[in-house]
């Protein structure tokens, strides 16, 4: 259960995911969900619910980490457009896979968190955008909405109220950057899912050109819990501009990977080493990548760090989706490298042509360079490709794709020296 008293609170999204069968309606209404929905449906007001989000001060879970209460009010009111709500439960960035658990093991608590937005929002119509390899979360979603339709929790008058709301569950087809909020909609609009130049952003014209809020599935399920306790008490969790609790994935070389909730601030290395049980060879990491694989490398030095997004900024990487991939000294640093260059010129859409060609140009390289058979000047072709791909482009792929090539030359250049053949002289 979750506690009223902030420095109390263990768990907000996965507070009741150990629950057997939480996934099914019966036992999720016996440990408390819905409970406050009746309440916010007849008594909060659409102002009320977005100011206590913008008190509790959360940040978007998926990535950008953009304060939600406020990308909330940014949605035009009365312009005759629907207004859409799409949860991005893409989860796509290598080392996350935090919204799987939610939703396998408790998806009422994001259908919960849903109706709450969509009722803050005045959205009539919601989707859930799930990556296409997600089959078993699909099928746990759709039979848990069909449950939630039957007890007139979804659909027409929700709960005898003036409130109407349909949620359907989008199957992507396993893209990368059906990630990106804006290829999510393209995707949903039944195109090839590439981003779109911003602005204008999806807030203000989205889904097929109408105001659309893409959340992540962290964020939305964090709602019931801002509602029912309040937004300061949400701001009394974690630390100034860095509130409430957030899961991190953590993979890697570490004695117990897994999935983690704990306040935001929490340090690295507490989260290492007393969570998941330490390293599992020497006592510092060699690198660890912070925020998914798109984050720029942190070291040692960074061991203490306390995670939040702005430290991590502070540390020249970012908190990103709280995937964290643990290397510890016996990591292959530049094989490591390579298979993320490799993920990366495969998962560009091919709008850009600094992406397009700029992430083919760094995988061929480094292959050469893991092989032995590295060409002099090869570590500045790799800095002048990364540097003239970063920023250049019209989605942040490239900037995620240029980032382990830069962290790999600035801490281990050493590793790439290795395999660069040197001209006789
Ligand atoms: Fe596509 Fe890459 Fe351009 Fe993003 S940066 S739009 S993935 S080509």
């Amino acid at each position: 259960m979750i506690s009223a008293d902030p420095s109390k609170v263990t768990a907000i999204c996965f507070d009741r995911i150990h629950h057997p069968n939480q996934h099914k309606l019966e036992v999720a209404r016996a440990n408390g969900a819905y409970k406050l929905l009746p309440k916010v449906l007849k008594e909060f007001s659409s102002e009320k619910i977005i100011e206590e989000v913008k008190t509790a001060g959360i940040r978007g879970r998926g990535g950008a980490g953009f304060p939600t209460g406020l990308k909330w009010s940014f949605v035009p009111r009365n312009t005759g457009k629907p207004i859409y709500l799409m949860c991005n439960a893409d989860e796509g960035e290598p080392g996350t896979f935090k919204d799987r658990d939610i939703m396998r093991f408790d998806p009422h608590l994001l259908i919960e968190g849903m109706i709450m937005a969509g009722f803050a929002l005045g959205v009539r119509d919601a989707y859930i955008y799930i990556r296409g390899e997600f089959l078993h979360e699909a099928n746990v979603l759709n039979a848990a909405i069909e449950e939630a339709y039957a007890a007139n929790l979804l659909g027409e008058h929700i709960l005898g109220t003036d409130f109407s709301m349909n949620l359907t569950v989008h199957r992507g087809a396993g893209a990368y950057i059906c990630g990106e909020e804006t290829a999510l909609i393209e995707s949903v609009e039944g195109k090839a899912g590439r981003p779109r130049f911003k602005p204008p952003f999806p807030a203000v014209e989205g889904f097929y050109r109408c105001p659309t809020v893409v959340n992540n599935v962290e964020t939305l399920s964090t709602i019931p819990a801002i509602l029912e306790f309040g937004g300061a008490w949400h701001a009394s969790i974690g630390v100034a501009n860095n509130t409430g609790m957030k899961i991190f994935s953590v993979s890697g070389q570490v004695n117990k990977p897994g999935n983690y909730e704990v306040p935001l601030g929490t340090s690295l290395k507490t989260l290492i080493e007393e969570h998941c049980g330490g390293l599992q060879h020497g006592s510092l990491p060699k690198a660890v990548i912070p925020g998914g694989s798109s984050s720029p490398w942190l070291t040692a030095e960074h061991y203490d760090i306390p995670l939040t997004f702005d430290d991590l900024a502070k540390a020249g990487s970012m908190l990103g989706s709280g995937a964290i991939i643990v290397m510890d000294e016996t990591a292959d640093v530049l094989a490591v490298t390579r298979r993320l260059a490799h993920f990366y010129a495969h998962e560009s859409c091919g709008q850009c042509t600094p992406c397009r060609e700029g992430t083919g140009w760094l995988e061929r390289v480094l292959v050469r360079i893991e092989n032995g058979q590295g060409l002099p000047g090869d570590i500045a072709v790799l800095e002048d490709a990364a540097q003239y791909m970063a920023g250049r482009t019209i989605c942040a792929l490239a900037d995620g794709a240029a980032a382990p090539v830069m962290s790999l030359i600035k801490h281990f250049p050493e590793a790439v020296r290795a395999g660069i053949v040197e001209k006789a002289a």
